[in-house]
């Protein structure tokens, strides 16, 4: 564990160390379509689009889809008055759509709390929804240019290497925030914030870290100790528990496909799926699954001879990994009025909000 004395030490050397990043970040740094060009203001609504759509997506992904975006909703109000269906299939290929369900609710609060105007301190940006610590620092630095250092997976493995850490993560992060207050850059402060996330993208990678074209490797403690590839230390993984489901294909004669909408709390909410049995610890027989007079949510959504599609498909999300069943009725279902019902020819799925676990079974099916 990193004494005191690292937090002393980290700030005693934060001015040379921010001096020697911000001269490597200013001969590397990418220029990226939500990034300011250097010496101009941030816009820090496309700061805070960029940095919800970054968490758990890569940089190629939100290029393609950060355009599109902010086009579509081009600033705050616009984002508020928008239906939560359009932003959700604006969403479409960055996954993880509780962040768009956040984002909305947050561009919501902020028309109706703030004036339309994104508070300027972390405490503040902290209150809103869909916000943790990491993206309340990071656009408070990059937008406002607070002196604070965000703290995410590439800035916690620079800290772990530069003071040595030995404390293994998740539970080494109170004191690497600790380092990270240390180290809070007064000067330009959002493109420092920068230089170290993309230091640990680009040089000190997770396997082989770049130690001998490293800016700032001359106060680096693990690379001078010689432990540079093996930390920052892990807890070992808890195994991720299963969950299994039967999804329905329901056809009628002119091709269109039965869809419905998840409640609008929990996993993929408000997001458009095939009907589906609920989703349970054990494996689901089909054969029991569609003679069950059960409750309507562990049963078929019509009666019709089902032919099982050979094979399942496995969708990992965050805490669970899900199996679905595929069983397919004859293309003879016929249309039943009802407000939860969403039919849908193959040619018109794309103006549906189709997370990819939906196009999984699609796909699986034969329809995508
Ligand atoms: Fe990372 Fe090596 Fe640089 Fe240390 S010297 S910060 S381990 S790349």
């Amino acid at each position: 564990m990193s004494s005191p004395s690292a937090v002393q030490r980290a700030a005693l050397i934060a001015p040379e160390l921010h001096g020697a990043l911000l001269a490597w970040y200013d001969g590397v740094r990418r220029d990226l379509p939500w990034r300011a060009a250097p010496g101009q203001p941030a816009n820090a609504y496309h700061v805070l689009v960029s940095e919800i759509m970054l968490q758990q997506t890569t940089v190629p992904t939100v290029l393609q889809r950060f355009g599109g975006f902010v086009q579509r909703f081009s600033d705050i109000d616009a984002l508020a008055a928008a239906d939560l269906d359009d932003v959700l299939h604006a969403w479409q290929g960055l996954g993880y759509y509780r962040r768009a369900r956040g984002l909305h609710a947050l561009a919501r609060k902020v028309v109706s709390d703030h004036g339309g105007a994104l508070p300027h301190t972390v405490e503040g940006l902290s209150t809103l929804p869909g916000i943790g610590p990491y993206t309340a620092a990071a656009v408070a630095a990059i937008a406002f240019g607070t002196p604070v250092l965000a703290v995410d997976g590439n800035v916690e493995r620079v800290l772990s290497r530069l003071f040595e850490v030995d404390t293994p993560l998740p539970a080494a992060r109170p004191e690497l925030r600790r380092l990270a207050d240390a180290l809070a850059p007064s000067v330009r402060p959002g493109d420092a914030a920068q230089a170290t996330m993309e230091l640990g993208a680009l040089v000190c990678r997770p396997r082989s870290p770049g130690c001998l074209t490293c800016p700032i490797s001359a106060w680096c403690a693990a690379q001078a100790a010689g432990r540079a590839a093996d930390l920052p230390l892990k807890s070992p993984k808890r195994e991720r528990p299963e969950r299994f489901t039967i999804a329905f294909l329901v056809r009628r004669q002119d091709g269109a496909v039965l869809f419905r909408k998840r409640p609008p709390t929990g996993v993929l909410a408000s997001m458009v799926e095939l009907p589906s049995t609920r989703w349970s610890d054990t494996p689901q027989e089909p054969g029991a699954v569609i003679a069950s007079s059960a409750q309507a949510e562990s049963r078929s959504p019509v009666a019709a001879a089902w032919h099982r599609v050979p094979g399942s498909v496995r969708h990992v999300f965050t805490h669970f990994a899900l199996t679905v069943t595929v069983l397919r009725g004859p293309p003879d279902a016929v249309d039943v009025p009802s407000s939860e019902q969403i039919w849908r020819r193959p040619d018109a799925f794309g103006s549906l909000a189709l997370p990819s676990l939906t196009k999984k079974v699609l796909a699986h099916a034969g329809l995508a």
